[in-house]
């Protein structure tokens, strides 16, 4: 599932191609009726004909195009979801759900093998990010906020920090590796962890998304860039999916347990 270094990565390969560009004509296909949310895929691909594109930011995993029109067109990619610029007419796929023209000739193309992806055009972009925890990457993700904000919760901290109303754009890639990098145990309650572990996280979590970022993010199944191609963080991960492989500080094999529903790799050595 894309996190926050592959939404940011696509929304930096967006801006100079799709910022100033009008969007001639949009197609939802039948077969994804849960991609639009919150009105009629008609309706949607109506109201945004004609729709100037003014700029794209980002929140958390959130893509968030700003219409000229004071509208905000909001793009979630969930586990598949691939949104990509093509010079040409989206590529045929049978998986292509939504295309987009715009008035230079080039593509919006929305590939989405899962369907889980979601697309909202909305007046205020807040009713799709309200209750969104600090960005990560921002000043506004401070330390001592965060362990205030850890200090109160009893789950396992990488359910904490997944949580996106703790912290805006991490998922399970870069949470285990974040906690291997602070060498903290997934498995420990938030509120148990001290100053020092707070701090180390904090600077864990900064560290793995810039350094992901700097790769272009990680391509284990289905991201691609907003040009189609891979990122080459996934050839970095210290425990991420490398179950019963040595760990890199101390060989002892990575374990991976479940954790909330997801699969969690951690180093049982490193990781107290
Ligand atoms: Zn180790």
């Amino acid at each position: 599932m894309p996190e926050l270094p592959e939404v940011e990565t696509i929304r930096r390969d967006l801006v100079p191609v799709v910022v100033g560009r009008t969007i001639t004509r949009a197609w939802i296909s039948p077969s994804a009726p849960r991609l639009v949310q919150l009105m009629p895929p008609e309706e949607f691909a109506r109201q945004i004909e004609g729709q100037r594109i003014a700029d794209i930011s980002r929140r958390g995993k959130y893509l968030l195009f700003g219409l000229d029109s004071g509208l905000t067109w909001a793009v979630h990619l969930r586990m598949t979801g691939r949104l990509m610029h093509r010079e040409r007419a989206c590529p045929e796929d049978p998986h292509l759900r939504a295309t987009f023209g715009l008035d230079d000739g080039t593509w919006l193309c929305f590939v989405d093998m899962r369907k889980f992806g979601t697309m909202w055009l909305v007046d205020d972009a807040t009713l799709v990010t309200a209750k969104m925890g600090p960005e990560p990457l921002d000043e506004s993700f401070d330390p001592a906020a965060f362990r205030g904000v850890l200090k109160r919760r009893s789950a396992p901290i990488k359910a904490v920090i997944m949580d996106q109303s703790v912290l805006a754009g991490l998922g399970n890639i870069y949470a285990d590796e974040a906690l291997f990098a602070a060498r903290i145990n997934p498995r420990r309650a938030a509120g148990s962890l001290s100053r020092q572990a707070v701090q180390r996280l904090h600077a864990a979590i900064v560290e793995v998304l810039h350094e992901a970022l700097g790769d272009r993010g990680s391509s284990f199944r289905d991201y691609v860039d907003g040009r189609g191609n891979e990122g080459s963080h996934h050839l970095k991960v210290k425990v991420f999916r490398r179950t019963d492989q040595p760990c890199y500080a101390c060989g002892t094999p990575v374990r991976r347990v479940r954790l909330g529903g997801r699969s969690t790799h951690y180093c049982p050595r490193c990781q107290r």
